[in-house]
């Protein structure tokens, strides 16, 4: 049995197409996207969407439990905040965390996610431990608590279990913080090992992530790598990468080179990786890190809110660079408002306009929508690259009705819910695998997903 949606307009990765027709299997998957159907041909039950449809959007980088601790961190402690005092204060959360809590607070996280248009999520699960250090009985808990969280939002998911080891640049050892994330390289792989058979019954991707050059020393970075390629040679590879210029400068001094330029030279870098932030990098690690074929990872709202730095996205995209948002640290949720802060960081700091315009698409939100779906699809190793036969049925409806589209044209409609909806959503509906989970705003689960969140928060803070 399939199911199928007809749409006066919908976005192709080629662009705006009217009547179109999609029609999609059991299991999700689109069959057939067929522009110019008129609605006597439409097969029988076919839904009518209520605006235009657009794809999904793959979110390529979150830590689900810091949802939790967004907007705590908002004064100043020190003389001079900076992420590394806000990584204190986020230790000090992350430590009391319990599976159940993980579980409550992911489970809203992915409900907001999918409200704002977001219809997968690449989780960079790094708390693996119980709150002394010690693995819990069973090894994947806090693992298994994000992938339940992800089946009852109904968002798709890739998994990526963090190998964090040391606490800086040449094998220091982790400190206090962060004694729940470590794991030796034997017993990551064993993780995966363990992990997979649940995440191929839930179509969850199952890649890896080693945390960064400074968590991970060479040795354990290769053994890994090698390890991966062993179990499944196309798995995704995330990193956070060149995010702080202190990173950046305690590079040099251990190697003499550059984050970026030290990866590139002692890694096969390719269409697997995703290299979160990339925010500091020279002329030379822009050209060979976008020419190498992985995906620059932007998190533009959260870094933002930690004062990272800014992206050089033209010098990214003039190389040809595939990229794609995450919500990360998640003080925002929702893919329009990641991209409205990447545009305008651009304009800041260029003294430009529509920056994020290409040669195809002159609109900037339509251009910079579809390269964030392509470049989060790849980072996400997953059949979610848009409204093409073969790719899941995620997709967004549009709401014309909202005050900030009423009676403009489809492509006008897009460039106000990302640079004129006021904050608000102007979307109708959401659907992941061909299965409407958001309608009018609403999740079924949302009342009590929100009941579960607050209160996993309230403990948090009291303990
Ligand atoms: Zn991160």
């Amino acid at each position: 049995m399939s199911q199928s949606l007809w749409a006066e307009q919908a976005l192709l990765p080629e662009g705006w197409a009217r009547h179109v027709l999609l029609r999609w299997n059991e299991a999700g998957t689109l069959l057939q996207v067929t522009p110019g159907t008129s609605t006597e041909e439409l097969p029988a039950g076919t839904h009518r969407a209520s605006g235009p449809v657009i794809p999904g959007m793959p979110n390529l980088h979150s830590h689900a439990f810091q949802r939790a601790f967004a907007g705590l961190t908002e004064y100043r402690d020190q003389g001079q905040d900076s992420f590394w005092t806000w990584r204190t204060l986020m230790y000090r959360f992350a430590a009391r965390l319990s599976p159940e809590q993980m579980e409550a607070i992911a489970t809203w996280l992915y409900i907001e996610m999918l409200q704002a248009g977001y219809t997968s999520v690449c989780e960079f699960h790094y708390i693996h431990h119980d709150a002394d250090g010690r693995a819990y009985s069973d090894d994947g808990a806090l693992a298994h608590s994000l992938l339940r969280a992800a089946k009852r939002a109904g968002i798709g998911m890739t998994l990526l279990p963090v190998l964090y080891q040391t606490s800086g640049f040449g094998g220091t050892p982790p400190n206090e913080g962060q004694r729940r994330f470590i794991r030796s390289t034997d017993n990551m792989l064993a993780l995966l090992d363990k992990l997979r058979p649940a995440c191929d019954l839930q179509g969850v991707r199952l890649g890896v992530a080693p945390h960064s050059l400074r968590a991970v020393p060479p040795a354990s970075l290769n053994a890994v790598l090698a390890g991966l390629d062993s179990i499944s040679p196309n798995a995704p590879i995330h990193i956070h990468i060149a995010e702080q210029t202190a990173e950046v400068e305690a590079c040099l001094a251990w190697s003499g080179q550059r984050p970026v330029q030290w990866l590139m030279n002692h890694a096969q870098v390719d269409s697997r990786w995703c290299l979160v932030h990339a925010t500091h990098m020279d002329e030379a690690e822009y050209r060979g890190a976008a020419q190498s074929g992985a995906v620059a990872g932007l998190c533009p709202t959260t870094e933002a809110n930690l004062g990272d730095g800014i992206f050089d996205f033209p010098a990214w995209r003039s190389f040809g660079g595939a990229w794609g948002v995450g919500s990360d640290s998640h003080a925002c949720v929702d893919p329009a408002e990641d991209l409205l802060m990447l545009e305008y960081s651009q304009r800041l700091a260029l003294r430009r306009r529509n920056i994020g315009s290409d040669s195809e698409h002159s609109q900037v939100a339509r251009a910079i929508w579809l390269q964030a779906v392509a470049g989060g699809a790849q980072a996400a190793g997953r059949s979610v690259q848009g409204l093409v036969p073969g790719q899941q049925a995620d997709f967004i409806v549009l709401d014309e009705k909202h005050v900030a589209l009423q009676g403009l044209p489809a492509d006008l409609m897009l460039a106000s819910h990302v640079f004129a909806s006021s904050r608000s959503r102007a979307i109708s509906s959401v659907w992941t695998g061909g299965r409407q989970r958001v309608k009018d705003g609403f999740h079924p689960l949302q009342s009590e997903a929100i009941e579960a969140f607050v209160r996993s928060r309230t403990e948090l803070l009291s303990t």
